[in-house]
């Protein structure tokens, strides 16, 4: 994955030279090449299932713009590679929005379903523990990615008073509401993600309504919502147990009722089973990702039939597959703005808190909305129009200008 990521950055600034005329010193891309500071660590905990030895990851990958920001997630296939990746991109994605905040990710390799709700605290607590020299308000703030929750960063923000003796609730973002949590923190990437897919449909007069969404988590649970109560309809939707389609349209508020008491969305009796592999097939306008990475690759590009694509998930298409779909016309929402509603308002979650105030839930709302529009009205007037580029490249162009530029100005080359 993280070769994958350092590709598309060459890729990226060779398309920026003979598309856009501009360059940037080689001195600034090498320096994001590598990650500044990678934390790995191994602990065992006694679950309810004996003792187990804990494999996590904190990978702080540029701090050029401010003390390192990025999620924390629970999932089996995290390694060290992967959690590379994800905070090179969370790096990009801060700079883009324009936040004061670095790039980092961490990642603890668990299956979470199958623990207790005891084991999960145990676990959470025990990796703050061992990474709290790392972390702090104006170090590395970590918020809820795959698998992780407010109540997680609420253990973990509760460790980290316990070893300190200081309540400082800006180290962790994404917290519970009663702990310094922020109004909107919950829903805010599909709601960030809505935002940029309506104006996208908008300005490129796109009027299909038929949507597809691969991933039914916290992202695609409340981007279904959004778009449902917007009017769309939504034809399938899988989870990574399996998928179910219906024509006329699934009804979302059922369709979340069901996962959340069988665990799947398989067995929904108002839609049709269908093969995972079978979504990505569908003829749909529009087709949200929101499930893990690599969803499209090489191996399976050839049979999206989607208008438009929204990457809710961090990297769901490869480097390679992704000039596939630039070729076919397929429009894509990056990830670097498409899922930047949630570390947005993580942003608004830290500002609250380091000055103590707590804002209502119309001001996070209106001041995300803003936020969203400004950056991806910029992108189309000063990249994609202006220089006839695409919505990923223009978004690390403008990236890299904030980082080269900030780099520059720290004397780091
Ligand atoms: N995990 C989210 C992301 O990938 C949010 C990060 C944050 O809020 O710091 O952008």
């Amino acid at each position: 994955m993280y070769e994958d990521a350092l590709k598309r950055l060459d890729s990226i600034v060779k398309k920026a030279q003979t598309a856009a005329k501009m360059t940037f010193p080689k001195e600034a891309i090498d320096i994001l090449r590598y990650p500044r500071r990678v934390h790995s660590v191994n602990f065992s905990v006694r679950t309810s299932k004996g003792l187990q030895v804990v494999n996590a990851y904190r990978v702080q990958h540029n701090d050029a713009l401010g003390p390192t920001k990025g999620g924390l997630r629970f999932h089996p296939s995290v390694d060290l590679e992967e959690v590379k990746a994800l905070a090179f991109w969370m790096t990009f994605k801060n700079a883009l929005l324009g936040l004061p905040f670095g790039g980092a990710k961490g990642g603890i390799a668990i299956d979470a379903k199958s623990y207790t709700v005891q084991d999960i605290e145990l676990i959470s607590r025990e990796f703050m523990r061992q990474m709290h020299p790392y972390l702090g308000p104006r170090r590395d703030i970590p918020a809820p990615d795959m698998y992780t929750n407010a109540q997680i960063m609420g253990y973990m923000a509760d460790e980290y008073y316990k070893i300190t003796g200081e309540i400082l609730p800006a180290v962790i973002t994404g917290k519970p509401l009663g702990i310094g949590g922020s109004e909107g923190r919950s829903y805010s990437t599909a709601l960030g993600g809505y935002h940029v897919l309506k104006e996208a449909c908008s300005r490129l007069s796109l009027p299909g309504r038929r949507v597809v969404i691969q991933g039914f988590g916290n992202a695609g649970y409340h981007m279904a919502r959004l778009l449902q109560e917007d009017g769309y309809t939504i034809i399938a939707v899988a989870d990574s147990k399996g998928a179910v389609c219906h024509e006329k349209g699934i009804d979302v508020a059922s369709l979340h009722a069901h996962k959340t008491e069988h665990g799947s969305v398989l067995g929904f009796s108002d839609a049709s089973e269908i093969r995972l592999d079978d979504l990505l097939k569908i003829k749909t306008d529009v087709l949200i990702l929101a499930a893990l990475q690599d969803a499209i690759t090489v191996r399976n590009v050839a049979d999206v039939d989607a208008r438009l694509i929204v990457e809710l998930a961090n990297g769901p298409i490869t480097f390679a597959a992704d000039e596939v779909l630039h070729q076919k016309g397929t429009i894509v929402l990056p990830d670097l703005l498409a899922n930047a509603g949630g570390v947005t308002v993580s942003y608004f979650e830290w500002v609250q808190n380091l000055s103590g105030e707590v804002w209502d839930e119309q001001v996070v709302l209106t001041k995300l909305k803003a936020r969203m529009l400004h950056v991806l009205e910029h992108l189309w007037d000063a990249y994609v129009d202006k220089y006839q580029l695409d919505f990923r490249t223009s978004a690390y162009l403008k990236a890299l200008t904030t980082l080269a530029t900030a780099q520059k100005e720290r004397g780091w080359y």
